[in-house]
């Protein structure tokens, strides 16, 4: 009790010192405030129905894959998102990618975990890595974003996390202007894996899901080092880019 007490002072104090401030927008917080309420209404959860490989919400009730999944074959066996990509979502994406605003990538960790915790289970998942950025662009940033979210996600589920099991031995060009093809062919060869999988189950972090090119990358290492599975949990997904 003491203890506990102790604590929230320190927090409180904390508080006053460095106020947590919003992730999408940036303003100062009230004390246990972990968004803005303007914000919060902005960032929309991905919600039923949607696509039951990419996690992509669906228009027709009845429909089982959005259109990209039944018209080809992805590796991962499925996913899910947090937030449909808007504007809100994708400057809090920014900031923590390019404005060291590492606190973001907690704050989506633990907006994960509070909403997908039972997937872990239900999938059951043996370790979480985050999708790898090319250790040069991790020097210069500092640090990986998804491997911030991954790990928080990781710790608050209860679940092995690596950073090292899954890499990226080729600097790979953004894929936003490239078709599906293109995508492929870039990406092939771009990751590597350090360890044998042994049949485990795994599950990928990353920022944004938009075609898969990346996540199908990241699982064809994968399945080949004899992991049996591989699931994904990104913070935002495109509509349809
Ligand atoms: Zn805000
Ligand atoms: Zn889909």
């Amino acid at each position: 009790m003491r203890n506990m007490r102790i604590r929230c002072l320190l927090e409180g104090v904390n508080h006053l010192l460095l106020p947590a401030t919003c992730p999408a927008c940036g303003k100062v917080l009230a004390f246990g405030q972990k968004i803005c309420p303007d914000c919060k209404k902005q960032m929309t959860y991905v919600k039923e129905p949607f696509c039951m490989k990419c996690g992509k919400e669906l228009k027709d009730m009845e429909a089982e894959y959005c259109y990209d999944c039944s018209h080809k074959t992805h590796l991962f066996t499925r996913g899910l998102a947090l937030y449909i990509y808007n504007q809100t979502v994708s400057r809090a994406i920014f900031d923590l990618k390019y404005k060291n605003r590492r606190e973001n990538g907690i704050f989506f960790g633990e907006e994960l975990a509070l909403r997908y915790s039972s997937l872990i289970r239900e999938w059951e998942i043996d370790l979480v890595l985050p999708v790898p950025i090319y250790n040069k662009k991790k020097v210069k940033r500092g640090y990986n974003q998804a491997a911030i979210v991954g790990k928080r996600f990781a710790t608050l589920v209860g679940v092995s996390y690596s950073e090292k099991i899954l890499y990226r031995q080729k600097c790979t060009k953004p894929l936003k202007t490239m078709n599906d093809r293109e995508r492929a062919k870039h990406l092939l060869g771009a990751f590597a894996v350090k360890e044998e999988g042994k049949g485990r189950r795994v599950l990928l972090v990353d920022d944004i899901y938009t075609t898969g090119a990346t996540m199908d990358a990241c699982s064809r290492v994968l399945l080949k080092a004899g992991f049996s599975q591989v699931y994904f949990l990104t913070v935002a997904v495109g509509n349809g880019v």
